[in-house]
C-alpha cells in the first residue's frame, strides 16, 4: 500500500453508442472489420515475455463466412503449458506484492483503452470472430468489459476496507492475500467480456493466471491480450495458452501449484474438471478454489394478465438475440391458452421482420450466424426431430443453410409436452419452445417450472397482477440466480445485476461483483497486541 487511503474513481456504467447510418462510430467499425477480414493475423500464445509460436497452427473464421480465412493461431504442447505454469509462478511474488493500487491503474487504464482507442478493434474483431452484429458486439466486448474492469476495482477497494473490529489494547488486520498457487481461467466463446474478466478478476486480486480461452474466441482474444499489454500488465501475470483442452487441463490441473479455476462454459464440461479436482486433491498444496458458471434452461412465464405485445418482445429478443447464444437466453416459454394465439401470432411477425440470417457487416442483419458446425449441426437435428415428432410443431421458421455461414433460421417450436426434449436440453442457438397451459393450471404451471430443468440460471415472469408476481417469485425461488419481473430473461448489467445460477447452472459466485473476488483471495488476519501479558495466571486462580 502506498502512502494515503486511496479513493478509486466512482465506476459507472459505460454508455452504449448507437452505431446509427452517418455516426462516426459506425464509421470506425466498419473499416476496422474490412481491415481484419481482409488481413491474414498470426496469432502467438503468450508466456511470460514471450510470443510463442509453435507452428502447430490452426485457421481462425468467421462463422458467417467459414471458408474465409482471417488468421492462424498456435497451439500448444504440454512443455508450452508447463512454461505457462512456470512462469506464472516465476511472476507470482513481484505481483502479489505490487500495490494494490498500481493493479488498479491498470485495469482502470484497459477500461479507458477500450472505451477509446480500442473500440472499435475490440467490436470489429468481436463481429468476426463469433458473428455479433453491431449492437450485440458494443453491449458485451466494449461495454461489459469495461463495467467488469471498472467495477471491480471498485469492489476490490471495498473489500481491502472491510476490516474487523478492535477492542482495547489490541489491533485486528486482515490482509487479502491472492491464493498461493495460480489461477487456471477457462473462457467460453460466446461473450468477449468474460473471456477478459475471469482472467483479470482474479490477475486484480493480486493472483497469476493460466488463461485458455475458446478456440472460437481466439481472434477477439488476441485484442485483449494487446490492450492488457498496452495497459501496462507485467509478463507472466497472465498466461495465454491455445489448443486441445484435454491435455492444457490435465498438465494444469496435475500441478501442486494450481490454486483455483475460474471456469465458464458447459455444465458437462465443469462436473468433468470438478471430478478431476477432486482426484487430484492429495496433489494440491492448498484447497482449490473452484468457480463455474455454466448452462441454463431459462424460462419466460406469462400470466394471463400479461401484456400481449410485452410477452412477444421479451421472446423476440430474449430467445433470439445473438441466436440465441447468451447462457441468459429464453428457451423454455409458458403461455396461458386466453392469450397464447395472439402472442404467438406477434412472435412470427417479429421473425418474419428479421431479415434473413447473414454478415454482421450488413448492419440490417438482426440474425447472424451460429459459432461452429458442431452447434449448427446439433441445431439441425433438433429442428428435424420436432418436424417429424407427433407432440412438437415447428410454428415458425425451422430453416437452416450452411454453405456460406452456419445460418439457422430464428425457430419457434410449439410442444404439447411441457417435458419435450426441447422443453428440457440446452441447445444454444436460435430455436424456442413453447408450451401452452391451461389458465386454470397456473399453480402447477409454476411446480413443473420448478421441476423440468436441472438448471436455474434466468428466468422471467411476466404478469399485471401483483398477487401473481408474487406468487411465482416464491415458488420459483430456486429456479434461477437472475429472476426478471416484467422483463427478458436475458442483458444483466455489471454493477446492477450481478450474474450467475445455482443448479447445474453453477457455483453461483456472480460475476461483476465483490462476491466473485472474494473467491480470489485467502485472507489472513493479524492481531497485534500492544501491552503483551508477561504473567499466565487469570485473576480467578487467585
Ligand atoms: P464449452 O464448455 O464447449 O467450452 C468452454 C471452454 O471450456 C472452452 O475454452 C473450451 O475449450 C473448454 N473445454 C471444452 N472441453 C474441455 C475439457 N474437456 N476440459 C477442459 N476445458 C474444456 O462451452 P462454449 O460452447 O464455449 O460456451 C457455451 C456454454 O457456456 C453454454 O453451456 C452456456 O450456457 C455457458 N455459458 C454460461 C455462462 C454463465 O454465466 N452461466 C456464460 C456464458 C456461457
Amino acid at each position: 500500500m502506498g502512502k494515503g487511503f486511496f479513493q478509486v474513481p466512482t465506476a459507472i456504467n459505460e454508455p452504449i453508442k448507437s452505431y446509427a447510418p452517418g455516426s462516426s462510430e459506425r464509421e470506425a467499425v466498419l473499416e476496422q472489420y474490412k481491415t481484419y477480414f481482409n488481413g491474414n493475423v498470426d496469432v502467438p500464445m503468450y508466456i511470460g515475455s514471450k510470443e510463442v509460436r509453435t507452428g502447430n497452427t490452426k485457421p481462425m473464421s468467421p462463422p458467417h463466412d467459414h471458408k474465409h480465412i482471417v488468421g492462424t493461431y498456435h497451439t500448444a504442447d504440454k512443455k508450452n503449458v508447463q512454461a505457462a505454469i512456470d512462469n506464472c509462478l516465476e511472476s507470482r511474488n513481484a505481483w502479489a506484492n505490487l500495490a494494490w493500487e498500481q493493479r488498479a491503474a491498470i485495469f482502470l487504464k484497459a477500461a479507458e483503452l477500450i472505451a477509446g482507442p480500442y473500440r472499435a478493434k475490440i467490436n470489429a474483431s468481436t463481429m468476426i470472430a463469433q458473428s455479433k452484429n453491431i449492437h450485440q458486439a458494443e453491449i458485451d466486448a466494449a461495454c461489459e468489459l469495461i463495467d467488469f474492469l471498472r467495477f471491480n476495482v471498485e469492489y476490490m477497494s471495498q473489500i481491502y476496507a472491510e476490516q474487523p473490529d478492535s477492542a482495547e489494547g489490541i489491533w485486528n488486520r486482515v490482509e487479502y492475500r491472492p491464493l498461493e498457487g495460480f489461477v487456471y481461467a477457462i473462457t467460453p466463446f460466446n461473450f468477449t467480456a468474460i473471456a477478459g474478466n475471469l482472467p483479470a478478476s482474479a490477475a486484480m486480486m493480486g493472483n497469476v493466471v493460466v488463461w485458455k480461452p475458446s478456440d472460437s474466441q481466439i481472434f477477439s482474444a488476441k485484442v485483449i491480450v494487446d490492450i492488457f499489454k498496452e495497459a501496462g500488465l507485467p509478463d507472466g501475470v497472465i498466461n495465454v495458452v491455445y489448443g486441445d483442452p484435454v491435455m492444457i487441463t490435465n498438465t494444469i490441473l496435475a500441478s501442486p501449484d494450481f490454486a483455483g479455476i475460474h471456469f465458464t462454459g458447459s455444465t458437462h464440461v465443469f462436473k468433468e474438471l470438478w471430478k478431476q479436482i477432486g482426484n487430484n486433491i492429495h496433489t494440491y498444496k492448498t484447497y482449490p478454489k473452484i468457480v463455474g458458471e455454466t448452462g441454463g434452461k431459462d424460462f419466460i412465464l406469462a400470466h394471463p394478465t400479461a401484456n400481449t405485445k410485452q410477452v412477444a418482445t421479451a421472446i423476440s429478443r430474449g430467445a433470439f438475440e445473438f441466436q440465441g447464444q447468451k447462457c441468459s437466453a429464453a428457451s423454455r416459454v409458458y403461455l396461458p391458452k386466453s392469450t397464447s394465439k395472439e402472442i404467438l401470432e406477434y412472435v412470427k411477425a417479429d421473425i418474419e421482420s428479421f431479415n434473413k440470417p447473414g454478415s454482421p457487416e450488413d448492419m440490417s442483419n438482426f440474425i447472424t450466424a451460429v459459432i461452429h458446425e458442431g452447434s449448427f449441426d446439433k441445431l439441425v437435428k433438433y429442428i428435424n426431430q420436432a418436424k417429424e415428432d407427433e407432440n412438437a410443431e415447428i410454428y415458425a421458421g425451422g430453416s437452416f443453410d450452411k454453405s456460406i455461414g452456419y445460418f439457422i433460421e430464428p425457430t419457434v417450436i410449439v410442444t404439447t409436452d411441457p417435458k419435450y426434449t426441447t422443453m428440457e436440453t440446452e441447445l444454444f442457438g436460435p430455436v424456442v419452445t413453447i408450451y401452452v397451459y391451461d389458465d386454470k393450471d397456473w399453480k402447477e404451471t409454476l411446480q413443473l417450472i420448478d421441476g423440468t430443468s436441472e438448471y436455474a440460471l434466468t428466468g422471467a415472469v411476466l404478469s399485471n397482477d401483483r398477487y401473481a408476481i408474487e406468487e411465482a417469485t416464491k415458488a420459483l425461488q430456486n429456479c434461477a440466480g437472475n429472476f426478471y419481473i416484467n422483463d427478458k430473461p436475458t442483458g444483466a448489467v455489471v454493477g446492477q445485476q450481478p450474474f450467475g445460477g445455482a443448479r447445474a447452472s453453477g457455483t453461483n459466485d456472480k460475476a461483476g461483483s465483490a462476491q466473485n473476488l472474494l473467491r480470489w483471495v485467502s485472507p489472513r488476519l493479524i492481531k497485534e497486541t500492544f501491552v503483551t501479558p508477561v504473567d499466565y495466571r487469570y485473576p480467578f486462580l487467585g
